[in-house]
């Protein structure tokens, strides 16, 4: 070994055991490169080796298992090319058949009728027969099962190339193995005393040591706490950092004032007072905008939460102190309704106001290019169509985003650039996610949450039903209609170009107009395969009340405000997920009367289906349910985080490691607030080890 390549930073081909073709799969298959890759690829299970259950008590619902015994019989199924391998196997009291399906004839000419084998895997029922596919097979040896240091036997996620090369769990154990007892003294430690001892910490090269070769239970949980804490700790001490940096960097406009504009709105011309969340808000961003540092700031809340009066204040902020500033909006329907809303609101306000989307003729379109350009036209709402080149600002103050999801990070940049000294962002988001996952995604922007809807609305009830019940709805939505309400049915989409899914939307749009024909009854259907122009013309007959009904795709998920809505109908409910859900329901439930969302599914539903429905049922607060979600699905798949890839966690879970989150952002932020002299004489580790940090996640952060 070259003595000049740091311990951790050696290629694995220098332990024993690991050859160039183990080299190659353990780094196209893994990514285990180096000393760290390995020793950081941690076990997701170990199988404690001297619990053995008995085979006559194996049912469906374990998880692997260890059982213990010999071979009864051995027997090769099946044609050639698809033969598959039999094996039974037996203790005092039972069998069960141990069966592969692939390198059968590998484990076929190796097995040894007369010794005793230890297999482990997940058992199935099949007919009256316990059975368990691809099991790791082994000679029971009883110095493993009885030395107390070998108990716990390491799992790792290996794949089916690596298993093909020999490398399955067992020899990346070996090789994990082979590696550990070399690690002494040269792991370097990343915590300081003091976080350690407050926090009963392992040293990190105890905690590496453990996680793969643990000797009980408590090694196991110590390990794992060390680890999950190295991990969240230093992500959020980076996002702080980063944060800390910006502030200090204080690059931004400086908002200094309030003045008559922010003011005359304010006592004049607001409609409403403020709920105490908005109130909250507005100073949040208000103090930001006057520090001298760039903001840069996600807002959520909830579907009707009033987050545009607060965009607005905001940008009316941005005129007081001779500034512009933009709504970008990710549909044009959308975009119109915020210039509705915004100019309704601003009335007779010296505040000039436009529209730029797609659509804008040519002509309009040089003009407000102008008008931007000197300076004359003060707010500018708009969708993509602002990102374009040609679209100058005079002096650009503040972009506010609304739906943040919708818009890819380099869209969001190119506004940014717009402006000399980079403008304040607002990012708004109506798609509530878990604080834990915001911690995660964002942690290095301001964060604000209105959680709080305005007084007097109803939440919307809602009911769960069966396609059984369809007579009972079509009689609820007569009377509803009959009240002068109007209708929302939506149909999943879950692609696109599935015929077969436009094939449900135009079945069910013939059912409903059979039950509400004409003249009496208008019905409207929207859907992603329409021209553009059509989708806005129909939509624009249910806005205008015209049509009674909306058969629609998810199309309208974001979109129309039409009050007068009261139901929302959402057909083959079990196949959306609980964001979708709560997206559509927010389409309703926003005038006065009470409003219905109505869940129709099938009467087989899976269980998790059922606990989305039932969770739609019982609550309407956004985050709430995307906690529900998370819990459900995984932080993974929750909306916009996949892609990211920020939360590629190696040990830690955002749902079960929720309040150690809260806990090691606390300690990453009272690490900031030390003087520096201190961070680097009692905190040294730490200091170190951002660095280090740092330098690995040089090109992200920045939300736009
Ligand atoms: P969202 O957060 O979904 O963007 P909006 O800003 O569109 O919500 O507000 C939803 C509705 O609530 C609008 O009709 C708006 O005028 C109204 N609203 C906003 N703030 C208040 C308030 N403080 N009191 C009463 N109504 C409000
Ligand atoms: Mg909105």
């Amino acid at each position: 070994m070259s003595s000049r390549i740091p311990f951790l930073s050696t290629a694995i081909k220098y332990i024993k055991g690991v050859g160039p073709v183990k080299e190659k799969h353990l780094k196209e298959q893994l990514g285990i490169r180096t000393f760290e890759d390995l020793l950081y690829y941690f076990p997701f299970r170990y199988v404690d080796r001297t619990h053995f259950t008995p085979i006559k008590s194996l049912h469906t619902d374990m998880p692997p298992v260890l059982v213990k015994g010999r071979i009864r019989s051995v027997q090769l199924l099946g044609e050639k090319r698809k033969q598959r391998l039999s094996v039974t196997l037996c203790d005092d009291a039972a069998c069960v058949e141990l069966i592969w399906f692939k390198g059968v004839k590998w484990i076929y000419e190796r097995l040894n009728q007369q010794a005793v084998y230890t297999a482990f895997g997940k058992p199935s029922l099949f007919g009256n027969k316990y059975t368990i596919s691809h099991p790791e097979l082994e000679i029971y040896n009883p110095e493993n099962h009885n030395n107390p240091a070998l108990r716990f036997q390491a799992v790792y996620h290996t794949t089916e190339k690596l298993k093909k090369a020999n490398v399955d769990t067992k020899a990346l154990g070996r090789i994990v193995a082979a590696l550990l007892p070399k690690i002494q003294g040269q792991i370097p430690e990343t915590l300081s005393d003091a976080v350690r001892q407050k926090y009963g910490l392992l040293p990190l090269e105890t905690a590496l040591y453990k996680i793969h070769l643990p000797s009980c239970e408590q090694d196991i949980q110590e390990a794992r706490f060390r680890l999950k804490f190295e991990e969240l700790f230093f992500m959020q001490l980076r996002m702080l950092y980063v944060r800390q940096q910006r502030v200090k960097a204080a690059s931004g406009v400086v908002f200094a004032q309030v003045g008559q504009v922010f003011n005359t709105f304010y006592n004049d011309y607001l409609p409403f007072e403020l709920t105490n969340a908005q109130k909250r808000v507005v100073k949040e961003i208000r103090r930001d905008m006057g520090s001298g540092y760039q903001m840069n700031r996600l807002l959520q809340g909830d579907v009707g939460s009033g987050k545009t009066l607060v965009a607005l204040l905001a940008m009316l902020l941005a005129v007081d102190n001779r500034c512009q500033a933009c709504i970008m909006a990710p549909t044009e329907i959308l975009a119109e309704q915020h210039l509705e809303s915004v100019t309704g609101l601003l009335k007779d306000m010296p505040v000039r106001v436009d529209l730029l989307t797609g659509s804008t003729p040519k002509k309009k379109r040089e003009q407000l290019h102008a008008d931007l350009r000197s300076g004359d036209l003060h707010l500018l709402i708009g969708t993509h169509a602002l990102i374009e080149d040609e679209v100058q600002f005079h002096r650009l103050g503040l972009v506010v985003i609304d739906e943040q999801h919708r818009f890819g990070v380099e869209q969001r940049a190119k506004l940014w650039r717009k402006a000399v000294v980079p403008p304040h962002i607002l990012v708004m988001t109506a798609t509530p996610i878990p604080r834990t996952l915001s911690m995660s995604l964002y942690g290095d922007l301001d964060y604000s949450v209105i959680d709080e809807l305005p007084p007097g609305r109803q939440p919307v009830r809602t009911i769960h039903k069966y396609d059984k019940d369809r007579l009972e709805l079509f009689a609820f939505m007569r009377q509803q209609i009959k009240e002068g309400r109007q209708i929302y049915v939506v149909y999943p989409l879950i692609q696109e170009s599935e015929t077969l899914d436009l094939k449900d939307l135009e079945d069910g749009y013939d059912d409903i107009t059979r039950a509400f024909p004409l003249p009496q009854y208008q019905v409207s259907i929207v859907h992603g395969k329409m021209k553009a122009a059509d989708k806005a013309f129909e939509m624009q007959r249910f806005a205008q009340g015209i049509t009674h009904i909306m058969v629609a795709t998810t199309v309208i998920e974001v979109g129309v405000n039409v009050p007068n809505a009261s139901v929302m109908i959402i057909e083959n409910a079990e196949r959306f997920g609980l964001s979708q859900l709560h997206q559509l329901r927010g389409r309703v439930g926003r005038g006065a009367k009470q409003s219905y969302c109505i869940l129709m599914s099938a009467y087989k539903l899976s269980a998790e289906a059922r606990v989305r429905l039932q969770t739609m049922v019982d609550t309407t607060d956004g985050f709430k349910i995307a906690e529900a979600d998370m819990k459900l699905r995984g932080p993974g798949d929750i909306q916009g985080t996949r892609q990211s890839g920020i939360i590629d966690f190696k040990i830690a879970d955002l749902v079960e490691d929720a309040s150690l989150m809260q806990t090691v952002r606390k300690e990453a932020q009272a690490y900031l607030d030390l003087p520096v002299e201190e961070q680097q004489s009692l905190h040294k580790p730490i200091a170190q080890a951002l660095q280090k940090h740092l330098l690995a996640h040089k090109d992200w952060s920045q939300i736009s």
